[in-house]
């Protein structure tokens, strides 16, 4: 009895290990499931029961990153995605490794295109500039969901952070308050929309899910480049490839910001007043 119950106990683990894989990176699942075709070496080559479960874990990193930088970008090709710059190309760069490391930075190629234009206008125009994109897509079929986004499920579309001043400083920051890139947000000033507040009152309890559990801490070190997020937005809109863009209204206000490419998301998104989210 309690042998079987062990035994469903670690069924049940790989399952949990499995989904929250599949759903997180979109490919840690089944790489997961290829790893442990290698459990029976492991178990032969080290005697150590102690040093079975890192045997095990550490075969398994090696093949999930040895896929993640050198195996999926050539597998995403067909499916008409490409990845994003892993380190800082033409001023732009992902503002968390780990986005790239979970393949969340596959988008199309007309979109990586438009997203190093932008950047590298940006740069022209301040070479102090950074531009750090967030989620962007995973790299294999379309109308696959990648959570917690709605729409995010066909390469077209990306999400930047906004652009900050470092607080001690003045100068410009090529970092950004949140440690997962959302979350941090640029709260609306007395007399501004509160847009949050009024999906709250609608019922709309996601709208802010990610203000509420984001460690806010590092928030104090930054102040919102308001000069530079004005061009950036310009820029972005400017772009003949870029037809829709999501920021939060009072922003979109505080910033003169006049383009029809500029929609509300409505309340059953998430708050845009902690990065920008961009599509073809
Ligand atoms: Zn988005």
């Amino acid at each position: 009895m309690i042998q079987q119950a062990l035994r469903f106990t670690r069924i049940l683990s790989h399952v949990v290990v499995f989904i929250l894989l599949t759903v997180f990176t979109q490919v840690g699942g089944i790489i997961y499931l290829l790893s442990r075709r290698t459990h029976p070496l492991i178990m032969r080559k080290v005697s150590q029961p102690v040093l079975q479960p890192l045997a095990k874990l550490g075969i398994f990193l090696l093949i999930y990153v040895v896929s993640t930088l050198a195996v999926i970008p050539l597998l995403a090709k067909p499916f008409g995605k490409v990845p994003l710059p892993l380190f800082r190309t033409s001023h732009l760069q992902p503002l968390r490794l780990a986005t790239c490391l979970m393949n969340r930075h596959y988008v199309r190629p007309a979109l990586k295109q438009a997203v190093l234009e932008i950047a590298d206008k940006m740069g022209r125009q301040h070479p102090e500039t950074t531009v750090n994109y967030l989620d962007g897509g995973f790299p294999f079929f379309n109308s696959y969901p990648m959570l917690p986004h709605l729409s995010h499920n066909d390469g077209k579309k990306l999400d930047l952070a906004f652009l900050y001043l470092d607080k001690t400083s003045g100068a410009p920051s090529d970092n950004a308050p949140s440690i997962i890139g959302y979350g941090v947000c640029e709260e609306p000033r007395p007399g501004e929309l509160n847009t949050a507040a009024r999906c709250r009152e609608q019922g709309y309890k996601c709208y802010d899910a990610l203000r509420q559990i984001v460690p806010q801490q590092h928030k104090q070190h930054y102040v919102f480049d308001s000069m530079r997020m004005k061009e950036l937005m310009s820029t972005i809109t400017a772009h003949a490839e870029i037809h829709k863009v999501y920021i939060e209204p009072h922003l979109r206000t505080r910033l003169g910001l006049d383009s029809d490419k500029i929609r509300f998301h409505g309340c059953g998104a998430v708050r845009h007043d902690d990065h920008i989210h961009i599509q073809l």
